[in-house]
């Protein structure tokens, strides 16, 4: 699935702007596709400062699907497939797992829960979700049985470790002797070249990954801040991705291994990467801890805040014009929908070589030919 010998670019050159989740995923496909790929960040290895750093790394297509559309959930039950297969070739560890998720609400809250419910029963078929009891909820998850008498349960659903995927695709650029340039600023983006820390350079494609930092590219684009705790709880007991109904936004917690929770997170119509506010560190916080009370002794790790890249209609796009490709408005779904957003970026990379047009597949919508008058 990071495309293997399908097809053959070696004579292109080929320059992906942005090493955060898409420009990672995309570099090391190209690379065993044959193309002479290089990867250009401001940032680090590790991908400070990008999204993909600070995310949660739900996989949970469904429990979206009140703030997302079906065109989501399809490709996020799709990716959900595809996950495995592209982590199968990593040579480095990755959290994976899909043991389903938990929707809970408080009794204050109650009627969003069932707002929640009605919305499954009329778009989904039962096997896709299960309303549960306080005994059924007790053998999943015995501490949520204590304070919540019933909840939903998405058998399907997930969850990735992002940044051990991030290192893993560290570990595999490297390996793979991907040319990556850190520290490189990109300033300008255009068919067939681009400027990296006040250089001029060229490529036969220039492909833009850069998320936020294309906000001056893309018009539409717009940043959408989140924050959320790393907790290190070991007397909590979750083992699978909770979330608590809200009236301001879905919170939810992700265990991740060796009791590290991930609490968040917000969602800020503002483009401000500076350190979680009091009101949202109140908010998350209270929240864990009316879930499960063990969260009182847990150890803050990190709080984190980053912008999500959003278009207006909140959908990822491909946007494609000879000479440049630029993939951006994966929001707040970028792990839940990478695999199937890579799959048609590189079909878009195919295409620009090809200079043939096989677009009416699946999610073909995703992929905007842009034209220019002369
Ligand atoms: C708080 C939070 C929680 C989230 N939780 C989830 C979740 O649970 N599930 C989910 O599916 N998604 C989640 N997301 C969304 C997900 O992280 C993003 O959709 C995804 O990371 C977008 O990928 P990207 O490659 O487009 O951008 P990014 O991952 O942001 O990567 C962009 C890269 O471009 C680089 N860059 C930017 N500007 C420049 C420049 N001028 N020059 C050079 N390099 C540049 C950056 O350094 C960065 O490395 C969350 C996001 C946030 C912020």
């Amino acid at each position: 699935m990071l495309c293997k010998s399908e097809c053959n670019l070696s004579a292109a050159n080929i320059a992906i702007m942005g090493s955060g989740l898409m420009g990672r995923l995309l570099a090391l496909s190209l690379k065993r596709l044959g193309a002479r790929v290089k990867l250009y960040d401001q940032s680090d290895q590790k991908g400070r400062g990008s999204a993909a750093r600070a995310a949660a790394g739900l996989l949970t297509p469904l429990s979206e699907s009140l703030v997302a559309d079906k065109s989501i959930i399809a490709m996020g039950v799709k990716s959900l497939r595809l996950w495995p297969e592209i982590l199968a070739q990593l040579q480095g560890y990755t959290f994976f797992q899909q043991q389903g998720s938990l929707v809970i609400a408080h009794q204050q809250d109650r009627a969003q829960l069932a707002h929640f419910e009605q919305h499954l029963t009329r778009h989904y078929s039962e096997n896709d979700y299960q309303k549960l009891t306080r005994q059924q909820l007790a053998v999943l998850e015995p501490s949520l049985a204590k304070r919540f008498s019933c909840a939903l349960f998405l058998p399907e659903e997930g969850q990735i470790g992002n940044r051990k995927l991030m290192s893993a695709l560290t570990k595999q650029l490297i390996i793979e002797q991907v040319d990556w340039q850190l520290s490189a600023k990109i300033t300008q983006v255009a068919p067939y070249y681009f400027v990296v820390n006040g250089e001029k350079k060229q490529a036969d494609l220039v492909i833009d990954c850069r998320g936020t930092g294309a906000i001056n590219s893309l018009e539409g684009l717009r940043a959408v801040r989140g924050e959320l705790f790393q907790l290190f709880a070991p007397e909590v007991t979750l083992t699978r991705p909770v979330r608590l109904m809200h009236p301001r936004y879905q919170l939810y917690i992700a265990p991740k291994p060796k009791k590290h929770f991930v609490v968040g997170a917000t969602e800020i119509e503002a483009h401000d990467n500076s350190e979680m506010t009091v009101r949202s560190a109140l908010e998350l916080l209270s929240a864990a801890y009316s879930v499960d009370s063990a969260f009182a002794e847990a150890r803050i790790l990190e709080q984190v805040s980053a912008c999500r890249p959003a278009l207006m209609n909140n959908h990822p796009a491909i946007f494609k014009q000879q000479g440049l490709i630029q993939i951006n408005g994966l929001y707040r779904h970028g792990f839940l929908i990478a695999p199937v957003v890579l799959a048609k970026a590189l079909q878009a990379v195919k295409q620009s070589f090809e200079r043939v047009n096989h677009n009416n597949d699946e999610f073909s919508y995703l992929i905007k030919e842009v034209y220019h008058n002369a």
